[in-house]
C-alpha cells in the first residue's frame, strides 16, 4: 500500500503512465500526473482517479525542458511538502533505419527519454535525499538491453537509461532511496497501435508468453517496486516482457 505518499509519474495522460497513476492512486498514494500535450486526456485520467475514491494533480511540462521541470518541481514539493516516488515514465518513439534518421530525430528522441529523466531525478534527489527516504523508478525497455533495428534513437536512450539508474542508485542508496528500471517488451498502448498486423505477429512469435502485455502488466511491477516491501532492491532492470529478452 502507499497510503500518505505522493507520487509523480511523467507522461501520466495516457498508456502505461496513466495506468500507473491509476494503480498508485488505488493503492492510497496521491498523485501527481505530468503530461505534455495531452491536456484532454490528462484530466479524464484525474476524473477517473478521484471518482475511484483516490486524490490528483495535473502538471503540465515538457519533461525535455530543463527550466521547466525545475519550475514544476518546486511547485510540486512545495504543495505536497514532500516527493516520496517519482516514475519517469514519459517517453517517445521517433523510428527509422540509423543511415537515414535525422540528426532531429535522434536529438528528440534522447532529449525526451534519456535527459528527461535526469532533470527529474535532478530535483527529486534533492527533496529526497532531505526526507532520507524515496523510491525512483525508471521506464526503459528491451530495445535498450537487446538493441532493435530501426530504434538507434531509442534503444541508446533506454540503454542510458539503465546506466542513469544504476548511476543513481549507488549515489542515493546510502540515504535510504532506491533508484531501479522496468523493462517492458511489448505492451499494447498508442505506441504500438500503428504496428502491422504482420510486424505484430513476427513479435508476438518471439514473445515466449506468447501475446503482448497490458499497461496495467507494468503498472503492477512499478507498485511492487514503489512498496515498502521492494526496500532492499535497487539498482535493478525488472523486465515485464513475457520471456521475450532473458
Ligand atoms: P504512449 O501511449 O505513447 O504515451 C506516452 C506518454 O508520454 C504520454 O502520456 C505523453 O504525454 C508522454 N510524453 C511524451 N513526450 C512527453 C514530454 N516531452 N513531456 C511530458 N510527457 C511526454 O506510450 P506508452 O506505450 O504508454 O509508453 C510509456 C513509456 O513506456 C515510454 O517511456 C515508452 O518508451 C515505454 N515503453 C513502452 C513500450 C510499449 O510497448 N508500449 C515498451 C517498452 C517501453 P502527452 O500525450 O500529454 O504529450
Amino acid at each position: 500500500m502507499l497510503k500518505g505518499k505522493a507520487a509523480l509519474v511523467t507522461g501520466a495522460s495516457r498508456g502505461i503512465g496513466s495506468e500507473i497513476a491509476k494503480r498508485f492512486a488505488a493503492e492510497g498514494a496521491a498523485v501527481i500526473i505530468n503530461f505534455n500535450g495531452s491536456k484532454d486526456r490528462a484530466e479524464k485520467v484525474k476524473r477517473e482517479i478521484e471518482a475511484a475514491g483516490g486524490a490528483a494533480a495535473l502538471y503540465q511540462w515538457d519533461v525535455s525542458d530543463y527550466g521547466a521541470c525545475e519550475t514544476a518541481m518546486q511547485a510540486i514539493i512545495k504543495e505536497y511538502g514532500c516527493l516520496d516516488i517519482l516514475v519517469n515514465n514519459a517517453g517517445i518513439t521517433r523510428d527509422g533505419l540509423l543511415m537515414k534518421m535525422s540528426e532531429e530525430d535522434f536529438d528528440s528522441v534522447i532529449s525526451t527519454n534519456l535527459k528527461g529523466a535526469f532533470h527529474t531525478i535532478r530535483f527529486a534527489s534533492r527533496q529526497m535525499l532531505r526526507q532520507k527516504s524515496g523510491r525512483i523508478i525508471n521506464i526503459s525497455s528491451v530495445s535498450g538491453i537487446a538493441g532493435n533495428a530501426g530504434q538507434a534513437n531509442y534503444a541508446a536512450a533506454k540503454a542510458g537509461l539503465i546506466g542513469l539508474t544504476k548511476t543513481a542508485a549507488k549515489e542515493l542508496a546510502s540515504r535510504g532511496i532506491t533508484v531501479n528500471a522496468i523493462a517492458p517488451g511489448f505492451i499494447d498502448t498508442e505506441m504500438t497501435a500503428g504496428l502491422s498486423d504482420k510486424i505484430r505477429e513476427m513479435a508476438a512469435a518471439q514473445i515466449p508468453l506468447g501475446a503482448f502485455g497490458k499497461p496495467e502488466d507494468v503498472a503492477a511491477a512499478a507498485a511492487f517496486l514503489a512498496s515498502e516491501e521492494a526496500g532492499y532492491i535497487t539498482g535493478q532492470v525488472l523486465h515485464v516482457d513475457g520471456g521475450m529478452v532473458m
